[in-house]
């Protein structure tokens, strides 16, 4: 999930971090002219026989090892100190250089389907954080990481709890049902996500009721009776080309007269009448009052997944977001950018096929993803 964003953005830190750990120090002023050596004064040993001192050779043999010895050990020690010096060093981004690593980290976002104002968006942000920033060589790249994970944790709106917000109403107002509509275009994956909706509802103990009103497509009502039965939940339908808001209301009437707590309607989501379908959904919504009305779309179709969310969002206003196809999107600039433009929050993954392949959102867990 989300590998080739994780890898480009992370590479792009590093590289930063390289080049200016390579840079070289500023050449130090030259030391003071060095003290000259002392000579090394020569041994003497007294020779008894001829009653004189003379030079002890083997002695000054002894001491000119010594010194041959010890020279290395302080080169040594003088290369290891240089070597810590230029890790704990400071070096700072300057714009000039800030603007031309900007230019790859546009690129690689755009290139994984980040949104353009989203990218926009981070790389002034980042601007901000780092430019003319002292930093040790040492923490050029975690300080970019760091920055980068506060950035994107901003840009993703907070999903709120679904199943508190359930539980609150029903609690109020045990004889109503908490009603659900799912808009987004077809194959991105609705119809299973309403039935992994509802078998995350029923481990949460909440009652479902399904409601089969994409009246539209062949194939829906049957595909959703099935997960019924395989999921133990009342699935409501009428007859192909029936009225989809008489769908959701007769749901919503089961719902109340078998305390059902949740009502869970589909909706049809055929692309080429979007007019049509709007006003289709307008009238359902209109009709059924949903308490929350959540748009479905495909994490690996990017940018389109983006303008549906806007174009649902602007006629039927959505609450949030539901990304299916996670699993599947090495790319990740969907999920980082849909609810920044939609201003809405992105509340689950689709992460599979199975019904348990729903992961409720959570910022960090998504940076972490990122390698962040
Ligand atoms: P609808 O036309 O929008 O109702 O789409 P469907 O629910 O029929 O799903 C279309 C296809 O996408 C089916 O083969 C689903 O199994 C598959 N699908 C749905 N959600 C996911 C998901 O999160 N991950 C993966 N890999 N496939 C999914």
């Amino acid at each position: 999930m989300f590998k080739f964003l994780k890898e480009k953005i992370v590479s792009w830190a590093k590289k930063i971090s390289k080049d200016k750990s390579q840079e070289t120090e500023p050449e130090e002023k030259p030391k003071k002219k060095e003290k000259k050596k002392k000579d090394i004064s020569v041994p003497m040993k007294f020779d008894v026989a001829k009653q004189k001192y003379e030079p002890d050779l083997d002695k000054l043999k002894e001491i000119e090892q010594d010194i041959a010895e010890k020279k290395p050990e302080k080169e040594e020690k003088e290369g290891f100190f240089s070597r810590l010096k230029s890790k704990i060093s400071k070096v700072k981004i300057t714009e000039k250089e800030f603007n031309s690593y900007s230019e790859d980290l546009q690129m690689l976002l755009l290139e994984n389907n980040v949104a353009l104002e989203v990218a926009e968006k981070i790389i002034a942000a980042l601007r901000e954080m780092i430019v003319g920033k002292e930093l040790l060589k040492k923490e050029i790249e975690q300080y970019i990481r760091d920055s980068l994970r506060d950035i994107l944790e901003e840009i993703l709106i907070e999903p709120f709890d679904i199943t508190a917000k359930i539980t609150g109403k029903i609690t109020e107002n045990p004889s109503n049902p908490y009603v659900i509509l799912f808009v987004g275009i077809n194959g991105t994956g609705k119809t299973t996500t309403i039935a992994k909706m509802a078998d995350y509802l029923k481990k949460k103990n909440l009652s479902c009721v399904i409601a089969a009103a994409d009246t539209f497509r062949a194939a829906s009502i049957e595909q959703l009776k099935k997960h019924g039965e395989a999921l133990g939940i009342p699935v409501i339908a009428h007859q192909y080309g029936a009225d989809p808001a008489s769908v959701g209301f007769d749901a919503i009437s089961y719902a109340k007269k078998n305390h059902i707590n949740v009502v869970l309607i589909d909706t049809a989501g055929r692309m080429h009448t979007a007019k049509n379908l709007m006003k289709e959904i307008e009238k359902i919504s209109r009709v059924c009052h949903p308490d929350l009305k959540l748009f479905i779309g495909e994490s690996i179709t990017g940018n389109d997944s983006i303008e549906q969310a806007k174009t649902f969002d602007s006629s039927i206003g959505i609450d949030g977001i539901i990304l299916t196809k996670a699993d599947v999107d090495e790319k990740g600039g969907a999920a980082l950018s849909v609810g920044f433009v939609t201003k809405k929050p992105i509340l689950f993954l689709g992460t599979g096929q199975s019904y348990s392949a729903l992961e409720p959102f959570d910022k960090r867990k998504f940076t972490e993803k990122l390698g962040l």
